[in-house]
């Protein structure tokens, strides 16, 4: 590894020991980028890999509620305004009891790489809460939203930083957010992405990140001449992104034969069945042990042992490190040829080498989950331009996207990467050289 590299990775692990998941991430982009730091000298001269580990902001703050007992309640928020290099700061909120500020660290520098990837002007954020949504009634919900923008309005701003949802936020919780951002600012913007519809949400917003990860999975797999068609897939979670990747990929004629949330997993070998999945889900809200109410498929406990359900391609699209090197090996036993994560970095690293080695094809999520953030950017020219492009136009874009971020991926893999299918070294180069290359030329700050 390259000396300057090393150093500053030494340095990270001793500052910031209590972060885990950052040095995770951290760790894993910095052992990619030594060739492109061989090369450019000057980068340890501007400090650079110094700057981009160290987020430019961090905010950090309560958000008192009242519960339906009357009785206040006190959560922990953050947001973390990662990096502006290239953009304004966009990255989604994060509403789950492990959330710290060591997490949203990682989830933002991931993102700062993943909004790179896409082409577009986006610098990279990430935002949440220790709050736990599960159980809790729509006014208590809407309650901690607008307490939690009391605070957090002052920091946003359609060319400053412009969140999302992410786990635990979908489009009931933006809703909430952006109505109280209007209130206190008088001013109707494109300050969040995931928008309802009926008030500047794209078309296609809710479905991008799963249908995105298909397209982008479907290139990869092009690369050795298959295709989803006639293929077994396992998908872990049952949130925004699993049901819509599961609902694309049975499009492009796979079986979806098992799919999860965080106490268990259901395998229906006749495909799962998605409308009955987003009544249980999205309007039930309710646990996935249901889903056999209807007569269909059969309910296992614990959501780990998903991946020794057998499988043609996996794509853990739950949350981080949720594929370990025990469901690793369950999958190279049971033939797997593709893992493409929906998720934010859900294989542990050994887990990744382990597939590598074992001539799986594997997708990072910082490209393959990139169709989310890629058609929240078009939603933010959308709400500029003050205009709505239908659903096929959006489809067609985020198609395409999804093709340049994989094809520049496979580039750096070629160009740099010892195993020229070594897609994670891809994508992390990939990002990291057009940050990079915009932080110099604003004099690396
Ligand atoms: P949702 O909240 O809609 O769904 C999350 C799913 O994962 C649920 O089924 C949930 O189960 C499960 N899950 C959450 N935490 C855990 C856990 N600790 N162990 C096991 N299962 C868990 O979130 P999203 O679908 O939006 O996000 C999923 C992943 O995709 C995250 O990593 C997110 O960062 C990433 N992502 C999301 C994007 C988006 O557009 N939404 C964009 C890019 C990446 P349960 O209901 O039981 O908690």
């Amino acid at each position: 590894m390259n000396p300057y590299v090393q150093k500053v990775l030494t340095d990270l692990e001793k500052r910031c020991q209590h972060e885990p998941e950052f040095i995770q991430a951290a760790r894993l982009i910095l052992t990619s980028v030594s060739p492109v730091i061989d090369k450019h000298p000057e980068y340890e001269k501007a400090a650079l890999l110094e700057s981009l580990m160290e987020p430019e902001r961090i905010i950090s703050f309560r958000v008192p509620w009242i519960d339906d007992q009357g009785k206040t309640q006190i959560n922990r928020a953050w947001r973390v305004q990662y990096n502006s290099a290239i953009g304004p700061y966009k990255g989604g909120i994060r509403f789950h009891p492990s959330v710290t500020m060591g997490t949203l660290k990682f989830l933002a520098l991931e993102q700062t790489l993943k909004n790179a990837l896409t082409g577009l002007p986006l610098g990279g954020g990430k935002g949440g809460s220790d709050f736990n949504p599960h159980g809790k009634s729509d006014a208590e919900v809407m309650r901690f939203c607008q307490s939690l923008m009391n605070e957090l309005y002052r920091y946003l701003g359609e060319d400053t930083d412009v969140p999302a949802g992410d786990i635990g936020v979908g489009a009931r919780e933006v809703g909430y957010m952006f109505g109280q951002y209007k209130r206190l600012k008088n001013k109707f913007v494109g300050v969040f992405t995931g928008k309802g519809l009926s008030f500047g949400g794209s078309n296609m917003r809710p479905e991008a990140t799963g249908f995105g990860l298909s397209y982008l999975t479907q290139a990869m797999l092009k690369t050795i001449n298959q295709s989803f068609n006639d293929k077994r897939v396992v998908i872990s979670g049952s949130g925004n992104v699993a049901i819509y990747a599961a609902q694309k990929v049975a499009e492009l004629g796979a079986t979806v034969v098992a799919m999860s949330d965080s106490d268990g997993y259901v395998v229906d070998e006749e495909g799962i069945k998605l409308d009955w999945l987003k009544d249980l889900k999205f309007s039930q809200r309710a646990r996935i042990s249901r889903y056999p109410e209807m007569g269909y498929g059969q309910y296992f406990e614990g959501c780990q042992n998903i991946w020794t359900v057998p499988c043609d391609i996996a794509l853990p699209c739950a949350t981080q490190n949720e594929l370990s090197l025990v469901g690793a090996k369950a999958l190279v036993q049971n033939g797997v040829i593709a893992v493409s994560e929906g998720a934010n970095m859900p294989t542990t690293p050994d887990a990744i080498t382990y597939l590598q080695q074992n001539g799986v094809l594997f997708a990072p999520g910082k490209a393959a989950n990139a169709g989310g953030v890629s058609v929240s950017g078009l939603e933010m020219s959308q709400n500029s331009l003050r205009l709505s492009w239908s659903r096929e136009e959006i489809d067609i874009r985020l198609h395409d996207i999804m093709q340049n971020i994989f094809k520049s991926v496979q580039h750096a893999a070629q160009t740099y990467a010892a195993d020229p299918k070594d897609y994670e070294t891809g994508a992390n180069i990939a990002g990291f050289v057009k940050v990079a290359e915009a932080m110099m030329a604003q004099g690396a700050v």
